[in-house]
């Protein structure tokens, strides 16, 4: 009989993953592991099984726009794929988002709610991504004081009831800049009699176009240039017979990976929209949803990397080279194990910064904790973002050939990781705001986190802070910044990693620490030649 390869198998996600099992078990009091296990095995089954089986099978369908109706109307309708229908209802069931808010167990709801996320996103094609802008329009909304808005939008936001459930987007980026937003054109006009606003402009990239309402930045007129003069406004997309409401999408992007997300061009023709909080500060007063979204970031970069080792790892036992499994090829294996190492850093950092998100949403986080999470918010983003690129990359070359194989599934992740760097904030765009969130009070609180997390004060710890504190040149500092975060960033998770093995007393969790360490903590570079 020809020889027939065996294709990669997933197990139950949650019974399967190890290191999220001794997370949980280490930070969760036992009585509400026991309570919330019951959801997590049962999505981590459909992750494992059901979903993953839908996943392979869709994976050619993409969203569909059509502009026009037979009659001529402009419709604009947004056709989702079934694998993204089939998530929205498990997310809505599951309570992907609403568990956050419901908040039965107190600032770890955060946890768990992150944990459900983590075991969903790999299976659905950034389904995450509506749900991230979903869930940061509801902190945002939460946060913002205007009870008519929160009475209006966040039920449906938080529900559990599918059919009564809305998706929020987030539409920052203009052609001018997704950076810059400063830039932004959009002017929002008033009307002198009602006072309501209309707005008119472009929106370059806005993803999860199917969305029911979303929350954007326009100028008010009259309003200065620049960031300040920005105000944030909400809008809802469509009127009640489901025709948009001047808001026409010239097209759907044609993108590299996240196929399945609708990302669209808009062009906003006189939209009615509603003030969040006040004519100005836009930029400030959306920062909440911007934290939110970069948490799920950090969770969907962790996700990811997690199902790329795990299909690697499966696979190894699975192929044979040169007379043995490939999980008998010594090198075979430490490529596994570094890959493992490096998912299980960031898995730490991406979990501690929702444990401090949770704290900081039920008012339990000290200013101290508050500055931490403010400085490891980017940090972690872009840290984590990059890191999943490279085991993402990493994990193709472990299947050989076949990762490069379209109908394996398995170059998809490669694709999808890699808008995780990108949107959000870029990379460098992350490393100037943590030199923004960083002063001594933040640097203080860093290093004692560390060096408490870590047991000593760490020497990539010592050499970034000397760096940092020595250079006075502005444009120096901002060359050497995303080496620095990359540094805070890769020296924390080393921190977590011998935390957690510490005190959970998992002897691969210490493995992997040693590991992580020898792979390289410290990029800071002394004396780099400038321009
Ligand atoms: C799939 C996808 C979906 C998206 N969905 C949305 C969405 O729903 N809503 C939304 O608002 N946006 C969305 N975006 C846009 C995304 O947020 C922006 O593309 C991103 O913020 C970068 O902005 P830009 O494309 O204008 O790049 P630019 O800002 O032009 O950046 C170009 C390069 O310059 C670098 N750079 C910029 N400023 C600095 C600096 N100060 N120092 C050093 N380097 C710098 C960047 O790191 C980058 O490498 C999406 C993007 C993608 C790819």
């Amino acid at each position: 009989m020809p020889f027939q390869q065996t294709p990669p198998q997933l197990g139950n996600q949650y019974e399967d993953d190890r290191v999220l099992r001794s997370y949980l078990a280490r930070v969760l009091p036992a009585d509400m592991l026991r309570e919330i296990e019951v959801s997590l095995a049962e999505m981590g089954r459909l992750a494992g099984g059901e979903l993953y089986e839908l996943q392979l099978a869709d994976r050619l369908n993409e969203p569909r726009l059509t502009q026009w109706d037979a009659w001529g109307n402009r419709i604009d309708k947004i056709e989702l794929t079934p694998l993204w229908r089939v998530a929205e209802g498990i997310a809505v069931e599951h309570g992907v988002v609403a568990t956050a808010y419901e908040q039965k167990h107190g600032s770890l709801s955060r946890v768990h709610q992150c944990a459900l996320a983590y075991l969903f996103t790999p299976s659905t094609d950034i389904y995450s991504c509506p749900l991230a802008m979903t869930d940061g329009a509801a902190r945002t909304l939460l946060g913002s004081g205007n009870q008519a808005l929160i009475d209006r939008a966040v039920p449906h936001l938080i529900t559990r009831v599918a059919g009564q459930f809305w998706t929020a987007g987030q539409w920052m980026t203009e052609l001018t800049g997704g950076s810059d937003v400063g830039l932004t054109e959009t002017v929002a006009r008033q009307d002198p009699e009602s006072g309501a606003y209309r707005l008119y402009g472009r929106k370059w990239f806005t993803s999860a176009i199917s969305s029911q309402m979303a929350l954007t930045l326009a100028r008010p007129e009259r309003n200065p240039p620049g960031g300040r003069g920005l105000a944030l406004f909400y809008v809802e997309t469509r009127d009640a017979t489901g025709r948009p409401r001047n808001v026409e999408v010239n097209r759907l992007k044609d993108k590299l990976g996240t196929r399945k997300v609708p990302t669209a061009e808009l062009t906003l023709n006189g939209t009615p929209a509603q003030l969040v909080k006040g004519t100005t500060d836009g930029i400030r007063n959306i920062a909440p949803l911007l934290n939110i979204t970069r948490l799920w970031n950090g969770i969907s970069a962790v996700a990811l990397m997690r199902r790329g080792v795990a299909l690697a790892s499966d696979y190894s036992r699975k192929r044979i080279a040169f007379g043995v499994a490939l999980s008998e090829k010594p090198l075979h294996m430490d490529t596994l194990a570094g890959l493992e190492a490096e998912a299980e850093a960031a898995f730490h950092l991406a979990f501690y910064v929702a444990e401090l998100t949770g704290r900081s949403e039920t008012g339990e986080i000290s200013n101290d904790d508050a500055a931490l999470l403010r400085l490891l918010t980017p940090i972690m983003k872009l840290t984590t973002a990059k890191q999943a690129v490279a085991v993402a990359s990493e994990v193709l070359e472990c299947f050989g050939g076949a990762g490069y194989v379209e109908d394996t599934g398995l170059p998809m992740l490669l694709r999808d990781s890699q808008v995780l760097p990108i949107w959000e904030g870029t990379t460098n765009v992350l490393a100037v705001d943590t030199l923004r969130a960083l002063n001594e009070d933040s640097l203080r609180v860093f290093q004692s986190a560390v060096t408490k997390l870590a047991g000593n004060f760490p020497p990539a710890l010592d050499h970034a802070t000397s760096w940092y504190t020595r250079i006075s040149d502005r444009s120096v500092l901002e060359a050497g910044a995303r080496r620095f975060a990359l540094t805070l960033g890769r020296t924390i998770e080393l921190a977590l990693l011998l935390n957690h093995a510490r005190s959970s007393g998992d002897q691969q969790s210490m493995v992997n620490a040693r590991r992580f360490a020898a792979l390289g903590v410290d990029l800071i570079i002394d004396d780099y030649p400038q321009q």
